[in-house]
């Protein structure tokens, strides 16, 4: 009997700019290996950044998603069976995982930095890991944890197994290394300002939308380990993992990014691109 669940997929961008190359090759990436399964393509949206997402953004990303001929059968403008697709509207599941993350005794409340917590926003990308925490706030083991209280200034961090090497299989890059509390440090999951950190709300939706595999950038190996982290401590268990290679800059060799200006697809599009041809290896 064949119990392998069917393949599901998702593309999960952010309105914090107008779409780009970049992410076009992610997610037509996305879109080929979810075809070739004979998957479900899902559209999540992942807006919880309120202070960087923009409306006007999120309209945008539907129309340069069709124009790209990505197709979804589930998302925030389609329904589904596991709506809401905007992160935004998902607020109380990712406040259950932090209750359940507390009564399991794997956070602990911090007063640190605010660039700490502003490198919780959103996805960390290449050149922007924040260094290992330096456990200023971490209490001692089997200390009795403060209770959660909304609106409490604080955020809540992650305590990291301290040490152990972690391992997973990347299918587009091989098997990749890493040590926690080395390579990466206690992490937030949820901000001071009551908001939940992408790397909680990414694992909860990718486990609640039953995602087989996940299809997106290099530039998030590392917090794939965090993620892998959360999904244990959750006892959720993990999708497959697929990191696209990014889209370099050919005159800096730097990535493109959204913030550094490249080209996005509204503008291809304006000078007349054909979106067929834009993805070639
Ligand atoms: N929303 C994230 C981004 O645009 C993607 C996160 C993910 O695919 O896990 O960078």
């Amino acid at each position: 009997m064949d119990v392998t669940p069917p393949y599901r997929g998702r593309v999960a961008p952010s309105p914090t700019g107008y779409l780009h190359l970049g992410h076009a090759r992610t997610f037509l990436t996305a879109q080929e290996r979810c075809r070739a399964a004979g998957g479900t393509l899902i559209l999540r949206v992942e807006d919880i950044d309120t202070t960087r997402c923009k409306l006007e953004f999120r309209r945008a990303l539907y129309e340069d998603l069709r124009w790209m001929g990505i197709e979804w059968e589930e998302g925030p403008d389609c329904g589904g069976p596991y709506s809401p697709y905007l992160q935004s509207e998902r607020i109380p599941l990712y406040r259950e995982a932090l209750r359940e993350l507390h009564r399991r005794g794997f956070i602990y409340p911090c007063r640190c930095s605010r660039q700490d917590v502003l490198n919780a926003l959103s996805a960390p990308h290449s050149g922007e890991e924040e260094p290992p925490y330096p456990g200023t706030c971490r209490p001692a083991p089997g200390a009795v944890l403060p209770e959660i209280r909304e609106g409490e200034d604080v955020h809540w961090r992650f305590r990291v197994p301290e040490g152990e090497e972690l391992t997973f299989h990347d299918l587009a890059h091989g098997p990749q290394h890493a040590t926690a509390g080395a390579d990466f440090g206690d992490f937030v999951v949820w901000r001071r300002d009551d908001v939940p950190a992408y790397q909680l709300a990414v694992v909860v939706d990718d486990a609640a939308m039953k995602i087989t595999e996940v299809v997106r950038g290099s530039d998030l190996l590392l917090s794939t380990f965090r993620q892998l982290l959360l999904y244990r401590a959750l006892g959720l268990e993990a999708p497959a993992f697929y990191h696209a290679p990014l889209v370099l800059d050919p005159e800096t060799g730097e990535r493109l990014a959204k913030r550094h200006a490249a080209l996005s697809l509204r503008q291809l599009r304006a000078m007349g691109a054909d979106p067929a041809l834009l993805i070639g290896e």
